[in-house]
């Protein structure tokens, strides 16, 4: 399965548009072809979805709480670090079961409640946000559609809506918000790694100690819980907590330059 799966990736790679294989800015060969703006308003609807859902339910946090308040008081400082062109926007989900965050393509991220005691500082949020931002920056999502379009034998992505229910729940998933509707497609190891890597550079970069890293992924791991972003592609927390133990040589003259940020706990 996986094996067909990559020959349809390259075969598509050679026989799509030559912009549909592109270089990130990490050096690697990513295949996309979704433009941005159509990405940005998947991302959008998606958002706005999983948002009245949550404030249906009384679980999206008021933007004066606490937890907002520090959720996106980071989040400004890593936005900035990314030099993403992105209209961001936070919220902040009250679900203490689910230990998870995304951000979606355009940045707009949720954080649900039950990271918090995980990462229990706010160094290590930036971490998680960072991962996150990552993610959308280095256009995964955009990367995980087109493998689904190309799976499904789709020449063009132009008729790509989520208010085409027939593919709805598709998209959904692609963007890493499918834990909400039962199914998820989890980012590769590939995306994970670049997630981590990128992801600890805007951090660190935002004035937040990349040393939280190492020790947040062994917390992530002694949880026991199964949250469906961070554990699904990495079975073993260690070997990450280890690779970013190794970046943190490479991450440190970006903290150093940075306006450095005071560690607190997290709110309760
Ligand atoms: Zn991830």
């Amino acid at each position: 399965m996986l094996r067909s799966f990559i020959s349809i990736i390259v075969l598509a790679c050679v026989v799509s548009a030559a912009e549909s294989c592109v270089t990130n800015s990490e050096g690697r060969k990513s295949f996309n072809m979704i433009g941005d703006g159509q990405m940005n308003n998947l991302g959008d609807d998606a958002y706005k979805e999983v948002l009245t859902k949550a404030q249906k339910e009384g679980k999206l946090l008021s933007k004066s709480s606490p937890k907002h308040e520090v959720v996106e008081r980071i989040g400004l400082r890593i936005a900035a670090a990314s030099k993403a062109d992105f209209k961001w926007e936070f919220a902040v989900i009250d679900d203490p079961k689910t230990v998870n965050a995304f951000c979606l393509p355009g940045g707009k991220i949720a954080v649900y409640t039950g990271i918090m005691p995980v990462a229990q500082t706010e160094a290590a949020l930036a971490v998680v946000m960072g991962h996150e931002v990552a993610h959308a920056t280095m256009r995964h999502g955009a990367e995980r559609m087109s493998q689904q379009l190309a799976i499904a034998g789709l020449a063009t992505a132009a008729d790509i809506s989520l208010k085409d229910s027939k593919n709805r729940d598709l998209w959904m998933a692609a963007l890493a918000v499918g834990a909400n509707f039962g199914v998820i497609l989890p980012y590769g190891r590939g995306h994970e790694t670049e997630a981590d890597s990128v992801g600890l550079k805007y951090a660190a970069s935002a004035g937040y100690d990349p040393s939280a890293a190492p020790e947040l992924w062994k917390r992530m791991g002694a949880s026991g819980m199964s949250p469906p972003e961070f554990m699904s592609t990495h079975p073993d927390p260690s070997n990450r907590s280890r690779a970013l133990a190794a970046m943190q040589d490479q991450v440190k003259p970006l903290y150093d330059g940075s306006e450095k940020q005071t560690d607190r706990p997290l709110p309760k």
